[in-house]
């Protein structure tokens, strides 16, 4: 379908112009109506109030993985306002909506204000906890009781430590500390978010990482299933540029669903779920066969004279490649009968529209950008799709090039001080142990970088309710909420009740939480916490600081310093003291102070890693500073501005080329194969890829892979995140229900199943009817909502709602009825076992059911 210019209620005469308009629907129109003028007020006014009654306060907004640098303005030790820090590179003064939210959240007062503890010894989703407070000193004695329990009886690696939204302190609480105790279990959230979005750099340019967009200097963009107004990085820098990006270049949006960038994009290919690959292999293909490949960075036929016929091999000697590696081996593997004719028939797309698309994304080369999303790689058979997609930079010549994919620029934060001294024998033994989410099995390569080094989050649930490898007796989680966020999550709800002795450590109680035998308060991250991240956008690299703006709510204590500290003090107590020696190795930089208590300790950690930053004697590069209470005014570090093709001959790669024919994915595959004493087909057989041969080693088209007898559920679920959602944790914040029509399709106050009228009419289900939607492993209820910006065959539901134990907005009724229903519930768990990461997308089959 194509959108002409001027679409989608654009005054084309009037003062809205269609830059306009995505700027207000990126940053204001969320909260327009109702708040913009008290808040336009306050900005404009701003600093007259801060000479008298408040000021700005630089900190970190993790609503999403942006981590964009912010400002706080807090009158009365009160947090009133959040921008956009003015002093970043990256985000700027830009912001999305979402940090709004968090005001919502830092003061909810359904937040966890004390230490409570579990008064009911029995364990399930129909037993009331019977949480009562407690006090930090006595949740702290118990924990540390329950550690020394292991370690006296070398049961150490029975310790899983599970970390969900996290800071670059995280090492202390989930790495350091876990290795001292003795256990290899720190099991991170990464693989339920998008790792297979980093593997097709990977296995092509070896860059394992998010990326970045060159995006005021492009002139096309093809958006794989990325929302980059919504949801996909870099969300506030996006949205402030995106006007001037929608003016300059032409945009084609791969999605299913009519997302809030496809609204306002020139194509919009609803192709069917999971053949994605398929349409990049025809894009590939007719780049080829066209001449549109960028010579300068793939080479050229040595006399000039292009072979690439549809149907005909190639000789690979004749072509002289420059800074890649086995295009002729691609285009005889895999693309030579790629056509657009035989893509259409697989994605459902007109065959003209494909020509098009691919002709004028060859045309802009090099200046033109493949930017892979969550939604075609979180699947099955997503390995490789994410490569084929991410190959389509290296035809163009847009990979760490002018207008197209970039990499991380330079930073210079340092790791925290290694543990080895602090390894006692006990430790030593117990750190041995399989890991407990499985990883390096034959069915799980989790090839990040290397086999057997990614997470398997999700499978942990099974290897606990296997007890394979073995049973887990004590675990503290933070800032996750695994028992809401992964697919299948009943399996979670299971798994938690048969741990002995499980601590959360969280700004609200949650569906986790209700499973815990104690559970700590945390501080909210842009408001109460000392830490740092990193992350690129805009061509640089910055590095944002966390500092408490206000005091802590309650008593709240930081997940990932403070409470490590007090909990190593227990420790100490009880004889085991090489924790706390080993973290007051992390002294003030500034006075060579080693900390004496926790809020010491929280602070030195933060100075000493980003000591680099901000010491004058340490310089480095980018921003300059006179010293650290310099930097923490500013709040951001900011990298110095990107250098063009500098990996160009010298990528991570085995060949230090960009490789179409990968032999760094070659040479893994094989050493996991080796292992385990088979093939690689036999490897890729288990894994449910299709690829035998030489195909494995080449980006390629599988087939869709997915759950469900077609007959009994005939639609694929189309899950999707929100402009609004703070990852999981809006649907506590009045503003999240009262703006939710800012998501396509969306309505206030509900949760709706967005349905094409084409099925609809089908199935006699009309707006507003009650449904409910079934998958071979789960159901939820939901509201039908006919809309024709979903494909038929396909129904679009948004994450985010369908909590039944976060707050008292966010269910129905806490701890029984959730409000809305949660799209995990019918998400099968699966895996892209490659990487380990979490199946959401194109997998699911649903029926519908009237109410
Ligand atoms: S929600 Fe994400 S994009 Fe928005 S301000 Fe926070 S980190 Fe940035």
């Amino acid at each position: 379908m194509t959108k002409g210019k001027g679409a989608m209620g654009f005054r084309k005469n009037g003062e809205l112009n269609r830059r306009d308009f995505i700027k207000g629907t990126a940053a204001a129109v969320v909260l327009g109506a109702a708040w913009q003028p008290s808040l336009r007020a306050l900005a404009v006014t701003g600093k007259t109030v801060s000479a008298t009654t408040g000021e700005w306060i630089a900190g970190t907004c993790q609503g999403c993985t942006s981590w964009c640098s912010k400002q706080v303005f807090v009158v009365n030790g009160r947090a009133v306002k959040v921008r956009g820090n003015p002093h970043s590179k990256v985000n700027g003064p830009a912001s999305c909506p979402r940090p709004h939210l968090a005001l919502q959240q830092v003061y909810d007062p359904d937040r966890i204000k004390v230490p409570m503890k579990r008064s009911n010894p029995k364990k399930g989703r129909n037993e009331d906890p019977g949480f009562v407070p407690t006090t930090w000193d006595e949740a702290l004695d118990t924990i540390a009781d329950k550690i020394m329990d292991l370690r006296k009886n070398n049961e150490t690696h029975k310790y899983l430590l599970m970390r969900g939204r996290y800071t670059y302190m995280r090492d202390i609480l989930y790495d350091r500390m876990t290795k001292i105790i003795g256990s290899p279990n720190s099991i991170s959230h990464s693989a339920i978010c998008a790792e297979a979005e980093k593997f097709g750099p990977y296995y092509t340019e070896g860059y394992w990482d998010y990326r970045q967009y060159d995006v005021k200097n492009t002139r096309y963009l093809i958006l794989w299933g990325a929302d980059p107004v919504s949801s996909n990085r870099q969300v506030s820098y996006y949205s402030s540029v995106w006007g001037d990006v929608i003016d300059r270049a032409k945009i084609t949006v791969v999605d299913p669903r009519l997302s809030a960038t496809a609204a306002k994009a020139d194509e919009w290919l609803p192709l069917k779920p999971g053949t994605d690959g398929a349409l990049a292999a025809a894009i590939a293909h007719y780049l080829l066969v066209n001449g549109l490949w960028n010579r300068e960075f793939v080479g050229d036929f040595k006399d000039g004279v292009n072979r690439f016929q549809p149907g005909a091999t190639v000789n690979e000697e004749e072509f002289e490649e420059r800074y890649t590696h086995g295009v002729v081996k691609w285009w005889n593997i895999e693309l030579k009968d790629r056509t657009p004719e035989w893509a259409a028939a697989v994605t459902g797309l007109p065959w003209d529209q494909i020509k098009q698309v691919a002709g004028e994304y060859g045309e802009s080369a090099p200046h033109c950008i493949s930017w892979v999303g969550g939604g075609p790689v979180m699947q099955v058979r997503g390995g490789y799709t994410s490569m084929i997609c991410h190959a389509l930079n290296g035809l163009t010549g847009a990979v760490d090039n002018l207008g197209g994919t970039l990499e991380s620029n330079k930073t210079y934060t340092r790791d925290f001080p290694e543990p080895d001294d602090f390894l006692d024998d006990t430790a030593k033994a117990g750190k041995k142990h399989e890991k407990i989410d499985q990883r390096g099995r034959l069915e799980f390569p989790c090839i990040n970088k290397s086999p057997g080094k990614a997470v398997v989050t999700n499978n942990v649930a099974d290897s606990l309710l296997n007890k394979d490898p073995y049973e887990i007796k004590v675990a503290i989680a933070y800032m996750n909420n695994f028992a809401f966020s992964c697919p299948q999550p009943e399996r979670w709800e299971k798994a938690l009740a048969m741990i002995p002795f499980l601590v959360h450590i969280t700004t609200h109680a949650s569906e986790f939480s209700w499973f815990a035998d104690i559970v700590l308060p945390d501080t909210h991250h842009l408001f109460e916490k000392w830490g740092y991240v990193k992350s690129i956008g805009n061509g640089y690299r910055h590095v944002p600081l966390m500092q408490p703006v206000i005091k802590p709510m309650w008593q709240a204590k930081i997940d990932e310093t403070e409470v490590p500290w007090l909990l190593s003090e227990k420790l100490a107590e009880r004889g085991f003291d090489n924790p706390l020696r080993h973290f007051k190795e992390y002294k003030d930089p500034e006075t060579g102070k080693e900390p004496t208590n926790e809020k010491e300790f929280a602070l030195y950690a933060v100075k000493y890693a980003t000591q680099e930053l901000w010491d004058p004697s340490q310089y480095k590069g980018g921003d300059r500073f006179g010293g650290w209470e310099e930097f923490r005014k500013a709040g951001v570090w900011n990298s110095d501005p990107y250098s063009y093709r500098k990996s160009w001959g010298k990528m991570k790669t085995k060949t230090g080329k960009f490789e179409f024919y990968s032999d760094t994915l070659k040479a893994v595959l094989e050493e996991h194969a080796a292992k385990h004493g088979t093939t690689v087909d036999r490897v890729l057989e288990v894994c449910n890829y299709q690829a035998r041969g030489e195909k494995a080693f080449v980006p390629h088209f599988e087939e869709p892979f997915t759950k469900g007898d077609p007959e009994r559920f005939p639609f694929i679920l189309v899950d999707h995140k929100s402009r609004l959602n703070r990852e999981g944790r809006s649907a506590n914040c009045l503003w999240y229900h009262e703006f939710k029509d800012v998501d396509p399709g969306d309505l206030r106050w509900s949760d709706v199943a967005k349905i094409n009228p084409l099925d609809a009419n089908t199935m006699h289900i009309g707006d507003g009817d009650r449904i409910r939607l079934v998958s071979p492993t789960g159901s939820l209820e939901c509201t039908a909502k006919l809309w024709e910006g979903v494909r038929p065959g396909t129904i679009a539901k948004c994450y985010g709602q369908g909590h039944w134990a976060f707050g008292r907005l966010a269910s129905q009724v806490f701890g029984k009825e959730p409000r809305g229903g949660n799209n995990n519930d019918l998400i099968p768990a699966e895996y892209e076992r490659l990487s380990g990461s979490s199946v959401r997308h194109g997998f699911a089959r649903i029926r519908v059911e009237k109410l």
